[in-house]
């Protein structure tokens, strides 16, 4: 297919081969064929994330799974734990819905650290921690792993974390970390086209939900009615087929490739790109947490971004600037989902050369 590249954190570069696998003729969505395609996507989906727990298919974006969590699970206050765009998204929906929170920020390039959730959580007022596991505005990776920790010290605290950006790039052990809500939207390192969601949740989390009440939690995104349905190969709505279909298909590729070899690859893809640019740009990130899935890059090149941007476009690579306060400051690259290395350094070639151009501009 002619079409110019996804190097942007989301949407990202989709496989002719997984887009033909959506464009699959409906089957019934209450039939045994739909039911085996559920079971076969959520076995899959449990490998990537480590567990044995439910898995949880939505029509949705993520967004509508960041809502879902702190409505299904609050019942008496959040910590929303922010470092970024996404992070404070998620702060803002607990607020909007109503629901008493209170948000622990940190600059924007530094990652939430477990002594600030102790701090928190030492408090005894909360009883959610929602948490950006890859904040995909600024290129920081949480360190999730002792986070879960610290809030694992305190027993009725449930910990919901944002993997949009992180899910099926990143290592994550569900289980093993004792998390309780982990969602993310396909079209990041999933490598789906946008429109769709997956969700892990644990026992102990739909046993809090159940006791939710009602009018909190809705219809459309009521956890334990999904998980319900999810038992018996079924989702409560009519489900995206396209989308359950190219899961089937990337889920395939992934288990193919092996999870260990999908991390290791987009390990060495960002280790490639800091590289580059490390220098030359600078990264947004604090040394030590920077992701493996995007890579936030300063300006100290001084150059025109919006041109660099335009101009990579132009010969087909679609690159991302900064998100929301960081516009004009940053520029993102995403390495996930189906990226090679080899994509990766043709990208950087055509960025060095209209970088040189624009520095001679100057
Ligand atoms: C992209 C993104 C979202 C929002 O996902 P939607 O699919 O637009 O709902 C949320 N959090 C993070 C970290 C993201 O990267």
């Amino acid at each position: 297919m002619n079409t110019k590249k996804l190097f942007i954190p989301g949407p990202t570069h989709v496989l002719d081969e997984t887009l033909r696998a959506m464009a699959q003729y409906p089957i019934g969505h209450r039939g045994q064929a739909y039911k085996d395609l559920h079971f076969e996507v959520v076995a899959g989906i449990q490998k990537v994330l480590f567990t044995k727990q439910s898995i949880l298919l939505s029509t949705s974006s993520a967004t509508g799974l960041m809502e879902a969590s702190v409505r299904n699970l609050v019942q008496k206050r959040a910590a929303n734990f922010t470092c970024g765009a996404f992070s404070e998204r998620w702060a803002e929906i607990t607020e909007i819905c109503g629901l008493p929170q209170d948000t622990f920020s940190v600059a924007w390039g530094k990652p939430n650290q477990p002594e600030q959730v102790r701090e928190a959580l030492a408090t005894g007022k909360y009883d959610v921690v929602t948490i950006v596991h890859n904040e995909t505005s600024t290129g920081v990776t949480n360190p999730i792993a002792e986070i879960a920790k610290v809030v694992n010290e305190f027993p009725h605290v449930m910990l919901c974390v944002d993997s949009v950006s992180g899910m099926a790039g990143l290592p994550f052990y569900f289980d093993e970390w004792g998390v309780d809500v982990v969602f993310a939207s396909v079209q990041k390192a999933w490598a789906l086209p946008p429109g769709f969601a997956v969700m892990a949740i644990s026992d102990r989390a739909l046993r809090r939900a159940e006791s939710t009440i009602s009018s909190q939690k809705g219809f459309y995104f009521d956890l334990p009615l999904m998980a319900k349905s999810g038992a018996k190969g079924q989702t409560p709505i009519t489900p995206s087929l396209p989308h359950m279909f190219g899961l089937q298909s990337q889920l395939k590729r992934i288990l193919a490739e092996t999870v260990e070899n999908r991390f290791e690859r987009h390990r060495q893809m960002a280790h490639r790109s800091r590289e580059w640019g490390r220098e030359k740009f600078g990264l947004f990130a604090e040394s030590g947490y920077e992701s493996n899935t995007v890579t936030c890059f300063n300006n100290n090149a001084g150059i025109d971004l919006g041109k660099l941007i335009q101009d990579a476009g132009n010969q087909g690579f679609i690159i991302s600037g900064g998100y929301g306060e960081l516009k004009g400051k940053t520029f993102r690259i995403g390495h996930m989902g189906e990226h090679q290395m080899a994509d990766i350094e043709e990208l950087l070639i055509v960025l060095d050369a209209i970088t040189n151009a624009l520095r001679d501009d100057r």
